[in-house]
């Protein structure tokens, strides 16, 4: 071996690998802002096992998960795999590359010393009992993000990847370009092509949510390869060519509606007729955009919270919502009776399978996929590439940095099978909303191994509650329990049978959601038992406070009727905490 470390740019002999490298470094004692987190070290080339391969990385692609591995938050990569028995008190992130390979396992066989690669992030054990027996990777335990859960990704001038993680790096494009695409391009290529009876295919109508988004605009190039028509979702006409450019049939701005949301509750008639109206107004969009009155079978979701209940109703009879993110927040509302009724399907999907990965590159290979990179930065700029990214600032598209090529534009050789227009990206700022937790935090399971520490000063319901019942019975008319209520000061009443049992509560919201949409005569003579909620709302005096607490906030309710011996005897409301919290 002539050198044991060689300069970024200089190249070792195709098939050496040098003892040590230079890399992008995060350690734990400057876990922070990208500019301060990320430091240049030079550290030892790791070695590889039989199914693995070392790649030189010409150029790596930037994903927000570097942003919180800087940020060791929500979840600290590296005491994470110290954890796991790793020893290295390091991480070396990076999730999408270019590259040329250096050294392969013993086992490896579909690449060899000199090709160029890209490499696609999913990372799973070839001894996972449930990959051996021929189950799909993404389901296996053993799954990681390469670069982001495991150590060693791009962001440096080797890379150790598994075997499979290799596939052929399109000859038309330049290192930095071809280390843009693989991440979103599976994802979305997973999540239209990955389920069955609901894949995309050649006719098919596609809603595309954030069309000039890093997923949104593989989804348009993805739909249109496959002959299927796509409407992409925007916040800005100014995206709109560039969504066109790609291959969509027409684009909405979704500032033009204002329905978004979670679903208004189901005995709110004024609330649901006014999302009604709204989701019906989408819908009529979706339709003059396609000329004709079709609706997507198809629904590429990821803004979440904010858009599934629209999703959901737009989304044709038998067709799939298909999601992998919940940038709006995780709570989202269905409507079941369009679920069930219509029979459609919400599908959860992750990244995607070698097979899937390949199938996309293959697409990419033809020409048929823009990488859609707004921004290469050289490798001094790295942290300043998730610096931006941090604070919302980067540019549309994906952006990636030169890690051994020179200079920008090296690496492409050839020309596609397929020539599509390259589209010019947008130049205003889309990142407006702050970046959802990386979906690899750990997600609680039944096998969760630590056992989980909850703070509680042990209060109980007793300790709170106020004694007494006001009540009302099941056959009472609303003019008549509102009258209580009023005189009372109280906000709910309780519905107790002939037995003394409580079988409901009458709230406001009960009361004022029987209002709507209905004349006052009307309301006035509903009866209790049509409107309470029923049965479930109590609890025992001997409960924790804590525990009634979780029962009120999941079942969106204010008070509980509390119990002893089974029999009414007071109740617990929210102001009862709050009043706590201020003599704490
Ligand atoms: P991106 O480039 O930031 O694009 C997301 C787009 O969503 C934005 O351009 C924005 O477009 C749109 N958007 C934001 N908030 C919205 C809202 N409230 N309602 C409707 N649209 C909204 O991000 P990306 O790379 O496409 O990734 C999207 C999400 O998928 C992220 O949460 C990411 O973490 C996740 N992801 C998951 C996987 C996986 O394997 N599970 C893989 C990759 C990414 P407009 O403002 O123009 O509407």
């Amino acid at each position: 071996m002539s050198k044991q470390l060689y300069d970024l740019g200089d190249r070792p002999p195709l098939g050496e690998v040098p003892e040590k490298m230079h890399a992008w470094l995060i350690r734990a004692d400057r876990f922070g802002l990208p500019t301060e987190a990320f430091q240049k070290e030079v550290v030892n080339t790791p070695s590889i096992a039989d199914d693995e391969v070392l790649v030189l990385v010409m150029a790596a692609g930037i994903n927000y998960n570097n942003v919180w591995a800087a940020l060791g938050f929500p979840v600290n990569v590296i005491g994470a795999r110290n954890k796991a028995g790793e020893p290295e008190d390091f991480h070396i992130g990076g999730s999408d590359a270019s590259g040329i390979v250096y050294a392969v396992g013993k086992d490896v066989t579909n690449v060899k010393v000199g090709d160029e690669v890209v490499m696609h992030c999913g990372q799973w054990s070839r001894n996972c009992e449930w990959v051996k027996n021929g189950g799909d990777p993404m389901y296996s335990p053993s799954f990681k993000i390469w670069g982001y859960e495991t150590n060693y990704g791009s962001f440096a001038q080797f890379t150790r990847v598994q075997g499979h993680q290799c596939m052929p790096k399109p000859k038309h494009m330049s290192w930095e370009e071809s280390a843009a695409y693989t991440l979103v391009a599976a994802t979305a290529w997973r999540m239209l092509h990955g389920w069955g009876a609901n894949s995309i295919k050649k006719g098919d109508v596609a809603l595309i949510w954030g069309g000039a988004g890093g997923l949104g605009s593989m989804a348009i190039q993805i739909a249109k390869a496959v002959g299927a028509t796509s409407v992409a979702m925007v916040s800005g006409e100014d995206k709109f060519d560039y969504c066109m450019k790609l291959g969509a049939k027409g684009c909405i701005n979704r500032n033009d509606f204002d329905h978004w949301g979670m679903l208004p509750h189901w005995k709110d008639n004024v609330g649901y007729a006014k999302w009604l109206k709204g989701v019906r107004s989408f819908g009529a969009k979706i339709w003059e955009v396609l000329g004709e009155k079709r609706a997507p079978n198809l629904v590429f979701e990821h803004p979440g919270e904010s858009t599934i209940p629209s999703s959901i109703f737009v989304c044709e009879t038998g067709g799939m919502v298909v999601v992998c993110a919940g940038t709006s927040g995780y709570n989202a509302t269905v409507d079941l009776r369009y679920l069930w009724m219509r029979q459609k399907r919400l599908q959860g999907s992750h990244f995607a399978n070698a097979v899937q990965c390949n199938e996309m590159n293959q697409v990419a290979l033809q020409g048929l996929i823009d990488p859609c990179m707004s921004r290469a930065f050289t490798y001094e700029e790295l942290p300043i590439a998730h610096q931006l990214m941090h604070d919302n600032k980067h540019p549309h598209g994906n952006m990636s940095v030169l890690i051994s090529a020179t200079e920008f534009g090296l690496g492409a050789s050839g020309k596609p099978s397929v020539t599509i227009v390259h589209p010019t990206l947008p130049k205003g700022d889309v990142h407006t909303t702050p970046h959802p937790y990386p979906m690899s935090t750990p997600l609680p399971d039944i096998a969760e191994g630590e056992a989980i520490t909850i703070a509680d000063d042990g209060t109980k319901v007793r300790d709170l509650m106020h004694r007494g019942i006001i009540s009302c019975t099941p056959d009472d008319i609303l003019g008549t329990v509102a009258k209580i209520m009023v005189d009372k000061e109280i906000h709910a009443v309780v519905v107790m049978d002939d037995q003394c049992k409580a079988v409901g509560v009458v709230s406001q919201t009960d009361m004022v959601l029987a209002r709507q949409g209905r004349t006052p005569d009307q309301a006035r003579s509903m009866r209790a038992a049509e409107i309470m909620t029923p049965g479930c709302a109590t609890c025992d005096a001997e409960m924790l406070l804590s525990d009634a607490v979780s029962l009120m906030t999941g079942r969106r309710m204010h008070r509980l009727v509390v119990t002893e011996n089974d029999l009414p005897v007071g109740v617990i409301s929210m102001t009862d905490v709050v009043r706590k919290i201020i003599g704490e």
